[in-house]
């Protein structure tokens, strides 16, 4: 997803477990400098096996992945630690995430502090209907915000003594196809550095500078934009449901989600270049409950809004010699579906296993491997997200015609076990053993 969904929340709303960690991680934590070249007055160079750009999900449990195998790398990423910690993005987490996250030990957390759903709501001509995930396919998904996902990956890292490096902004990625590609970057305060590696991932989200070297410009790839956006707001309120209600009004979708007993996140469909600050907060209110019949909203202080864009990207390759792009920097996918953080784990995983030391006599790139594994659950989430998107939403200028058969294909959705099943399986994420 672009920049433009980026929201932290206000002064006060830093979870205070954090206090005490911030001073060590501001400006860079690096318990431990490995690997280190040369340098001088003006430049210094390292040296690593992978050299990582962002400090996201994808490159953060890519680097906590590759530590189990033995593999040392280098995390580099332009923001401070306390905006990677607080920025509030994605919120539903796969069964095969939260499996990954609990058995790879970055996070214990999830299980304990996120709210584990068992389905979700598909509401239409003004009634509901309940996809059950657990009778439909024994899968169940867990929302727990993307930050903590970051908090206990940032943790788990610097306990592993992770080299990670904050603040640090990478400029380009040169001779990808060569045996040593190199990452330029600067920290903070303009010092250039250089590193080294024998490869580089680019994790570095939506705007990557990574893309360049491997499609060979910042914008190759497949791309489509949606006519319509959502409008988010985080409000402090109970829950209006106990699970996630999509619901497709004749005034436009509206996502009504949770976050905690207290907080809660709510979308509805909007123009793209609305205007967040236009409306009062009684206007928004009134804007969400008329797309949500049926169920009365529990309101409360609205504290953040933002508008966020629809768009569906896939880079022209994945691959060019030695430097890879994994998640956001990869493909992006419209929110509806749920599937962006979700699909960076499934591309780590694939990378992971593709990195490690092959077998005796195996070839050591793993060109093989990432051609072979490295597209297909991205594709069918790709699918997936738009086919979520269009069914749901109401285009500008759709005809009666058009919006009838929307209906006809939600129906088909919700009254046949074999279309609740295939929104169920995809919507909980295909297991991750099918990635390789
Ligand atoms: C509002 C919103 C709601 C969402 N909801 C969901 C959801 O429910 N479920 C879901 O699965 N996904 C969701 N997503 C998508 C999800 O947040 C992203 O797909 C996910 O963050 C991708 O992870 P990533 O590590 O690839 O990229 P990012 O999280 O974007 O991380 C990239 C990192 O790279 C750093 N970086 C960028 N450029 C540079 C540079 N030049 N030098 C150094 N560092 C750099 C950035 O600072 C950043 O920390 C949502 C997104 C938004 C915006």
């Amino acid at each position: 997803m672009g920049e433009s969904g980026e929201h932290r929340p206000p002064a006060g709303q830093t979870d205070p477990r954090r206090a005490g960690r911030e001073s060590a991680a501001a400006s860079g934590s690096r318990p431990r400098r490995r690997g280190f070249v040369r340098g001088d007055d003006m430049t210094t160079t390292v040296r690593t096996r992978v050299a990582i750009i962002g400090a996201g999900p994808a490159g953060l449990l890519l680097s906590h992945l590759l530590a189990a195998d033995g593999i040392e790398s280098i995390v580099i990423d332009a923001r401070t630690r306390e905006q990677i910690e607080t920025t509030i993005r994605a919120g539903i987490l796969e069964q095969g995430t939260v499996e990954l996250l609990v058995d790879s030990g970055a996070s214990d957390r999830v299980t304990a502090a996120g709210a584990k759903h068992e389905g979700i709501e598909l509401r239409f001509e003004g009634e509901g209907h309940r996809i059950d995930f657990s009778d439909l396919v024994g899968r169940a998904v867990w929302l727990y915000p993307q930050h903590e996902v970051l908090t206990d990956l940032v943790a788990a890292r610097l306990a592993g003594g992770q080299d990670l490096r904050l603040g640090v902004t990478a400029q380009r990625v040169e001779d990808a196809a060569s045996a040593r590609p190199r990452v330029i970057a600067a920290d903070a305060s303009g010092r250039p550095l250089v590193i080294e590696a024998d490869f580089v991932v680019g994790a570095d989200g939506s705007r990557s500078v990574a893309r360049a070297a491997v499609t060979g410009s910042s914008t190759g790839g497949y791309f489509r934009e949606y006519p319509f956006a959502w409008f988010g707001i985080l409000c402090e309120a109970p829950p209006s449901a106990d699970e996630l209600i999509y619901s497709s009004s004749p005034d436009g979708f509206a996502l009504i989600s949770q976050r905690s007993d207290t907080v809660q996140r709510m979308y509805f469909q909007c123009d793209p270049d609305d205007d967040p600050g236009r409306y009062s907060e009684e206007q928004l209110w009134e804007e969400l409950q008329k797309r949500v019949p049926g169920t009365t909203l529990r309101q409360g202080r609205i504290f953040q809004r933002d508008i966020l864009r629809f768009r569906s990207f896939v880079a022209h390759r994945l691959l060019r010699g030695r430097v890879a792009l994994i998640g956001d920097a990869a493909h992006t996918v419209p929110p509806t579906g749920a599937k962006g953080m979700n699909l960076a784990v499934a591309d780590v995983l694939v990378l992971t296993r593709a990195l490690r030391a092959p077998p005796a006599g195996r070839r050591r790139t793993p060109h093989r491997r990432l051609s072979r594994d490295g597209a297909a659950p991205h594709l069918k989430a790709q699918h997936f997200s738009w086919w979520m998107t269009s069914m749901l939403h109401t285009a500008p200028g759709a005809s009666d015609f058009d919006h009838r058969r929307r209906v006809g294909e939600l129906r088909s959705v919700v009254e046949s076990r074999a279309g609740s099943t295939y929104l169920a399986e995809a919507y909980t994420g295909w297991p991750f053993a099918s990635a390789g």
